[in-house]
């Protein structure tokens, strides 16, 4: 059990031995620094600790890369709804009249209508004007913005260089102090991951390629080729893509690293309210426990253990669910390998044949409703005509999700399957079954008590009226 990794993110609230030991005591595998808060010799401190006190726990280093952020502030500008806030490419101002950000290009990519979105897009402001270096923008949303907090700017093309050369100095940063891994942000290509591999060196820190923007999205097979493993940063992907589909593209991405054979760490959020009480949500549960089921090999803490009030208390309930999930993972699997039956391995068959051949619709003759019932819970995509001659059983089959229940008043015999073709016959002349389906039909033949559904055949519904000379 607990073969899902966690995590933590090491701040303000844990670079201490007991907090590090206790993380560790709780669930943590693996210990995140994130590069962009806190200066080198903060680094450099707490990566001395982390191999002092915890010589096993791999240390992930996150570079800047390519996110944009605010720099440092001395102040940091509150403003409601509808104020003005001007961003600068300037970098000696400290926040008061102007806020500085991290990239020196920003105000030559962007004009007056674009989006600009900050922290995690919890904050959205929209250019009015750009002059000169200073990016003119009313708030759209009351807020703070506060120091060293990523930028996103969605759906437009930014002209920020591959590596920049922040990334050569932390990259040179993390060879020196020996960290295992590198974490890059805005992974966009197997080019990127090699070019920062390049920097790292043969036997430098290996490769964490966060796919959190469309073109991680669009390019996440050759990513997931390239690097060692992969970081879905829900927090920018959300923000740098649309927030429905999120759950989906982690979907997605999970199941491309486990073709891949890579692993894939979840992040962003996963229990952000336990930042500050000391107990979850259902729904921050509820996340835990699908990304496991999802596939996921990692998951991730960030605010909650680097600045959170409870960190230990997140990284133990982050365990027991996660161990919950994967027990439950585990048990499933183990049904599903279990001794198959011959129902069983027609609904396997039925389902395959329905994904793989232009099945059009399914039609079950069953008098009990078995056979609708269990090809139903296979979700398949084509609807289900579900023939019965006792009336009342064939209404009764409505409930099953995509059936109709169909009343024939015809003798279903044990001892030949005449009245499948009957029973087509006459949804044909129903006007159920139309001359342009392929159908697939379910039943069972010589019933003895206690069988159900051993036959499938396939029909093209022309054929049927030809060879049996069908009229209305
Ligand atoms: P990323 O895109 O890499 O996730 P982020 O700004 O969202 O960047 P996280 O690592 O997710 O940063 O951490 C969440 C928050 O925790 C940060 O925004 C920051 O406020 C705080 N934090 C993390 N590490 C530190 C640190 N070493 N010192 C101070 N604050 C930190
Ligand atoms: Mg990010
Ligand atoms: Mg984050």
């Amino acid at each position: 059990m607990s073969r899902v990794r966690i995590v933590a993110t090491i701040g303000p609230a844990t670079n201490n031995a007991d907090a590090l030991r206790a993380l560790a005591q709780a669930g943590m595998n693996v210990a995140r620094l994130n590069g962009s808060h806190g200066d080198l010799d903060w680094h450099r401190a707490t990566i001395e600790l982390l191999r002092k006190t915890l010589p096993d726990v791999p240390i992930l280093l996150d570079i800047p890369g390519r996110k944009i952020r605010t720099i440092g502030l001395k102040h940091e500008p509150s403003f409601a709804a509808g104020d003005t806030i001007t961003l600068t490419t300037e970098p000696d101002h400290d926040g008061r009249k102007k806020v500085p950000v991290n990239y020196d290009r920003l105000h030559e990519d962007l004009k007056a209508g674009h989006t600009i979105l900050a922290d995690d897009g919890t904050l959205r402001f929209t250019v009015t004007e750009v002059r000169g270096r200073d990016i003119v923008c009313r708030a759209e949303t009351p807020g703070t913005l506060r120091s060293r907090k990523g930028i996103n700017v969605p759906y437009v093309k930014l002209n920020t260089a591959l590596v920049t050369e922040r990334d050569h100095k932390m990259v040179g940063f993390a060879r020196e102090t020996g960290v295992d891994f590198i974490g890059i942000s805005f992974v966009e290509s197997a080019a990127h991951v090699e070019a920062i591999r390049e920097l790292a060196g043969k036997d430098g820190p290996r490769i964490v390629s966060k796919v959190e923007n469309q073109g991680g999205l669009d390019h996440m097979e050759e990513i997931l080729a390239a690097t060692d493993a992969a970081m879905i940063d829900r927090g920018d992907l959300s923000v740098e893509t649309n927030l429905q589909s999120l759950t989906l593209f982690q979907k997605r991405i999970i199941d491309a690293a486990r073709v891949a054979g890579k692993p894939v760490i979840v992040a962003t959020e996963m229990l952000h309210t336990m930042i500050e009480n000391d107990f979850p949500t259902k729904a921050e549960v509820s996340d835990i426990t699908n990304a496991v089921l999802d596939g996921t090999t990692a998951l991730m803490l960030s605010g909650e253990t680097a600045v959170g009030k409870h960190p230990v208390s997140a990284v133990t309930l982050m365990r027991q669910v996660a161990n919950e999930a994967e027990r439950y993972l585990q048990s499933r699997l183990d049904d599903a390998g279990q001794k198959s039956s011959v129902p069983r391995a027609m609904e396997d068959a039925i389902a395959l044949i329905c994904r793989t051949l232009p099945i059009t619709k399914i039609v079950a003759v069953t008098r009990s409703g078995f056979a609708a019932r269990s090809v139903a819970a296979r979700q398949v995509r084509q609807p289900i005509i579900a023939v019965s001659n006792d009336a009342q059983a064939a209404r009764s089959f409505n409930i099953f999700p995509g059936v109709t229940g169909e009343y024939v008043d015809i003798e279903f015999p044990r001892t030949s399957t005449d009245h499948i073709v009957t029973c087509l016959e006459t949804l044909w002349r129903r006007g159920l079954l139309s001359i342009d389906d392929l159908v697939l039909i379910t039943a069972v033949g010589y019933p003895k008590s206690g069988n159900r559904m051993n036959l499938i055949q396939t029909h093209a519904v022309a054929d049927l009226i030809e060879t049996l000379g069908w009229k209305k």
